[in-house]
């Protein structure tokens, strides 16, 4: 479904992904974890165009992605929850759901999409006239998910949906993210700081240093690898 090839990133002289390749097959959880610094976040915003590569290829579904602006990337069926939730504090929790279908003109199917998400997260229905930004974490990340979910990608991709979260609401959120691939079909690249649980549901890993990927296998695999353990893991 999605393929990097020797993907390379910068910030001006600051190169952020050296040759980075990887491969997201239909259906898949994928993770991506790595230190702070490595590369994670950048690699979600090379794929949605919002910091070009400069040079590689990055295809979904057979068509070129790399170099078209980001409006076109999420026309194609690629949505991007970005770290730190970045919803719109000031629109209540329907605007903010709205905005995630601004590109669509498929009213009946928006309409289905939006009770979707309220059937996933109920407690969204309950505060959909109020203001995002009154919102607990939790119930924040859950909007910047059911907001990306309302422009009705193949390909979710989501970076840190655990970051600073309780543990509770946590499992909850990671408990959607199987749902959704399983049930939704949705295919999830997940980028996350919490090793553990990401590797728990992922149906293969990729590891990040530096900019470089430095070992794949299977989310079952990673987890008993002992470089993994002693580097991500704590153990
Ligand atoms: P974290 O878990 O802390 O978010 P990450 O693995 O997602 O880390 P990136 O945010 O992709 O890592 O950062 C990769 C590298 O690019 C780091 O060296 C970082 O300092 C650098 N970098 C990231 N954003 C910028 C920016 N806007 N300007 C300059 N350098 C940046």
């Amino acid at each position: 479904m999605l393929e990097l090839n020797n993907v390379t990133t910068y910030y001006g002289n600051i190169q952020a992904l050296k040759d980075v390749s990887l491969i997201i097959n239909e259906g898949e959880i994928i993770t991506l974890i790595g230190a702070n610094g490595a590369g994670k976040t950048t690699t979600l915003m090379s794929i949605s165009g919002l910091t070009p590569p400069r040079s590689g290829q990055i295809v979904f579904e057979k068509n070129p992605i790399h170099g078209l602006n980001p409006e076109k990337i999420v026309r194609m069926g690629v949505s991007h929850v970005p770290e730190g939730r970045r919803i719109f504090p000031f629109l209540t929790v329907l605007e903010n759901l709205d905005m995630g279908a601004f590109l669509r003109k498929d009213k009946d199917g928006i309409r289905k999409d939006l009770k979707y998400v309220f059937e996933l997260f109920p407690i969204l229905a309950q505060r959909k006239h109020q203001a995002g930004g009154t919102l607990s974490g939790g119930e924040q990340q859950m909007l910047a998910i059911s907001r990306a979910l309302m422009a009705r990608p193949r390909l979710l991709l989501l970076d840190e949906p655990s970051l600073g979260l309780a543990p509770l609401i946590i499992k909850q959120i990671f408990s959607i993210i199987e749902k959704l691939n399983k049930e939704h079909n949705t295919t999830i690249f997940l980028v996350e700081q919490n090793a553990n649980l990401a590797l728990k549901i992922a149906h293969r890993a990729y590891v990040m240093e530096n900019g470089n990927i430095t070992l794949t296998g299977s989310g079952h695999d990673l987890l008993s690898n002992d470089a993994v353990k002693k580097a991500y893991l704590g153990i």
